[in-house]
């Protein structure tokens, strides 16, 4: 454990509004700081930043906290990451409970990754194996790559080193045969490190040199590693990444190293499997590109297509350059064929357009039926995309296709609920209440929950389109949605709730300023409902 002080000492040290404009920019605005927020997308900036409370809030969608809150939320890391992270990142030294757990099971894998070191540099033929990849000492220096000798040799370096059994099993160290005996995970490998995003090992990797069948093998998952959370080389490549707004996914971890040896330090890899949301959540700040860079065989082209998938809800800009069959990048730098390597990389094409010529191409566009089948497909595809990049592909898709676009368009022309209110931005103010309405009408147990909440009165500004969703009249609803231009697609029940809850809160709130006439029960009654509904807020939100 870190010492709780410790933690303390570091959200003081760390300058809030340096951290977060490393994400976001941020104006001053008197002796705060506003931006738009990038916890949920909005036109006006509501997310302020305070250097004197040292905290932020965003008046949209509520989030706050403090600087800590602000790394873990936007980084997507558990409480410990983020403390781990953010101390690294302004150079904190923390200090740790004598005898933590945590601190102890860290240091086995620095103890074990020492040992796996020594032994790479005593074993030729690893070592020989690693030149003949054209990896330098310095990349192995930096990526600290080591050998494991034989299983036996493992355990009794674990006992000299006093390191109990069931430990080393806990953090994927150790596996149990059919009779329950330990043996060691990695043996006659050559080992790989896997970092956290703050640069700490939490697992490995090991590569056969021995013609063992499974060629690669990680650690399972543990407390510490979760291979769909974590990137390979993220923690070398992320500062290289905000700087040159562009992250190159390769497929491996020989394919990272080598780039950062031909000065590619932006390059990171999942862990054999396509790149997950989460994954991409770590990688994809503000203005940061995505770009894949696979092997152009089936297997790469697979992988690509699921990650660009991943990555449509976050509206990131994704590349795709394909690497031609049988050559992948680690291969061009150890060629010295650097010039090559650039200009594939170079000559990169647009993710969601790869993505939906890649299904295009999958069906006969001649028959009407495929040809319907193919475009329901990537409608609910594109339908995950933010809403301004969204239409900037339907229309793609629809010339593609050949379709009269005015038939899928959400745009009414004319209608009379339009003319009711030649005001339409105005009629979009309550951004909350549409966005609410808008994921209800997506998501059916959204309705139900909207349903059970929600009375008509309890919206202050839409309160005649809350009445026609309530009483199943939804068509006029979305025509309205569809003028707003702006809309958050909520996907979380939980966030879906603490939305309609605050809402609720909203309008009490409003009814106890606006106040006027009636009796003190009256204000009493409001009081008491304020005070219940932010209890409900705090124990189911
Ligand atoms: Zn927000």
């Amino acid at each position: 454990m870190i010492k709780k002080e410790s933690i303390e000492l570091l959200i003081e040290n760390a300058d809030i509004v340096n951290i977060i404009s490393q994400y976001v920019d941020l104006r001053k605005a008197g002796a705060n700081y506003k931006a738009r927020c990038p916890f949920h997308s909005e036109k006006t900036p509501s997310f302020v930043v305070s250097p004197t409370k040292n905290i932020f809030h965003c008046f949209g969608c509520g989030k706050g906290g403090n600087v800590l809150t602000f790394v873990q939320e936007i980084e997507n890391l558990s409480f410990v990451e983020a403390v781990e992270e953010l101390a690294s990142r302004i150079g904190f030294q923390l200090e740790y409970e004598k005898n933590s757990n945590q601190f102890q099971n860290l240091s086995i894998f620095e103890t074990v990754n020492l040992w796996f070191k020594n032994n790479l540099f005593n074993n030729r033929l690893a070592l020989k194996y690693l030149y003949s990849r054209g990896i330098t000492s310095s990349s192995i220096e930096k990526f600290k790559i080591g050998y494991a000798l034989k299983s036996f040799d493992f355990m009794t370096f674990l006992q000299k080193k006093n390191i109990d059994f069931k430990d080393a099993e806990k953090l994927g160290l150790l596996v149990r045969d059919e009779k329950n005996r330990y043996y060691a995970r990695f043996s006659e490998r050559i080992t790989f490190p896997i970092f956290s995003s703050s640069g700490k090992i939490i697992a490995f990797g090991g590569r056969t040199i021995t013609n063992h069948p499974a060629k690669y093998l990680n650690s399972p998952t543990t407390d510490f590693f979760n291979k769909s959370k974590t990137v390979y080389g993220y923690n070398f490549a992320k500062n290289y990444i905000l700087e040159q707004g562009r992250a190159y996914i390769v497929e491996g971890y020989l394919d990272v190293i080598m780039l950062h040896q031909a000065g590619i330090n932006n390059a990171v890899a999942p862990l054999g499997t396509a790149l997950t949301l989460e994954q991409l959540k770590i990688i994809a700040k503000k203005g940061v590109k995505i770009h894949f860079a696979f092997d152009g065989d089936s297997a790469g082209l697979k992988a690509t297509i699921r990650a660009l998938e991943n990555a449509m809800p976050l509206g990131v800009e994704t590349r795709v350059s394909l690497f031609s069959e049988g050559i992948d990048p680690a291969d061009l730098v150890q060629n010295k064929q650097l010039e090559k390597l650039k200009t594939i990389l170079n000559n990169n094409q647009d993710g969601v357009k790869f993505f939906i010529d890649y299904h295009l191409k999958q069906f006969d566009l001649n028959n009407p039926y495929q040809k319907n089948e193919v475009f329901q497909f990537l409608k609910t595809q594109l339908n995950k995309l933010p809403e301004v990049i969204r239409q900037t592909y339907f229309e793609y898709l629809a010339k593609t296709l050949n379709l009269q676009l005015q038939n899928y368009q959400k745009k009414p022309k004319n209608t009379s609920s339009a003319n009711n209110n030649n005001n339409n931005i105005g009629e979009c103010n309550g951004i909350g209440e549409m966005s609410i309405l808008y994921s209800a009408l997506q998501n059916s147990n959204f309705l139900n929950i909207l349903k059970q909440e929600l009375e008509e009165n309890d919206f202050l500004k839409n309160r005649e389109l809350l009445k026609l969703v309530l009483n199943n009249q939804t068509d006029e609803v979305e025509l309205k949605l569809a003028l707003c231009d702006y809309l958050y697609l909520i996907e979380d029940e939980k966030d879906f709730l603490k939305q309609i809850l605050s809402i609720k809160k909203k309008r009490i709130k409003y009814q106890l300023e606006n106040f006027q006439g009636g009796s003190e029960y009256d204000i009493i009654d409001l009081q008491y409902k304020l005070i219940k509904l932010n209890n409900r807020i705090h124990q189911e939100c």
